[in-house]
């Protein structure tokens, strides 16, 4: 359960490729570092996986699955996107109960998550108030509401304090270690060192390294 499968998947923006024949297995049990810099296509490859975009050509697979029909939603893949894109006029805790309302979730889960991600005690703030940071956890907080066994991180370590980033990388850690898979995306290689144990790398839509990151670390 959990595996992601890529396979020769390409999306292409009018004249700009953004994934290009991209072919990779993502699996759970470990956290999955995705290393490229901007504009590598990893954001692409993530909301291709989600079915928020339309593959120019090949697939992407969650469990054997296309997952754009979401039939479990939030409690087969969570992913925090886009922090910054979260509608500021809502709490924290409305933001999360609508969630959890359209994805089948219990209501109960919105506190336990947002204990979990520290901001228990700001849930009942605007969002537009937050700081990134305070976003990015609410975003994290969003991607584990639903308890799922996939788990994709895009660049979450944006805005966040030494504190805050000590925390998601033992958050990742745990998750991992919880049987789940656990992709994260980021454009430095430090960030990526005391998190990932297996790197994918890209670099203009195309895979440049897929393997652990001893292996990988050892060449560089
Ligand atoms: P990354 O997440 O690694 O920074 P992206 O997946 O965001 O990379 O972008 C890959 C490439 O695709 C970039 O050249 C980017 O400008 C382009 N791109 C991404 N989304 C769009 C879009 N909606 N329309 C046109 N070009 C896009
Ligand atoms: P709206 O913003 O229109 O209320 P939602 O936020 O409920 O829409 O999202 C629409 C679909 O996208 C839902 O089916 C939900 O499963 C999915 N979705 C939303 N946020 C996430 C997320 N963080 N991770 C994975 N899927 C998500």
């Amino acid at each position: 359960d959990g595996v992601i499968e890529i396979r020769d998947l390409t999306k292409r923006y009018g004249r700009t490729t953004a994934v290009d024949r991209l072919t990779l297995t993502v699996r759970p049990g470990q956290v999955t570092g995705f290393l490229g810099p901007n504009g590598a296509g990893k954001s692409t490859t993530l909301r291709l996986v989600l079915g928020l975009h339309r593959p120019t050509a090949g697939t992407a697979l969650v469990d054997g699955a296309p997952f754009t029909d979401r039939p479990r939603g939030l409690r087969h893949v969570g992913a925090l996107l886009d922090a910054g894109d979260v509608h500021g006029g809502r709490s924290a805790r409305a933001h999360l109960r609508a969630l959890a309302r359209s994805n089948g979730i219990a209501r109960s889960r919105v506190d336990e998550v947002l204990h979990e991600v520290g901001l228990a005690e700001v849930a009942g703030r605007r969002v537009g108030g937050f700081s990134l940071g305070m976003r990015q956890r609410l975003g994290i907080a969003a991607a584990l509401l639903g308890d799922p066994p996939v788990l994709l991180f895009d660049e979450p370590f944006n805005g966040l304090d030494p504190e805050g980033v000590r925390w998601v990388r033992g958050l990742f850690r745990r998750l991992a270690a919880e049987g789940r898979t656990v992709l994260v995306s980021s454009h430095l290689m430090s960030e990526m060192e005391q998190t990932a144990e297996h790197l994918v790398v890209i670099g203009r839509g195309e895979l440049i390294a897929d393997e652990n990151l001893a292996q990988f670390a050892a060449r560089s």
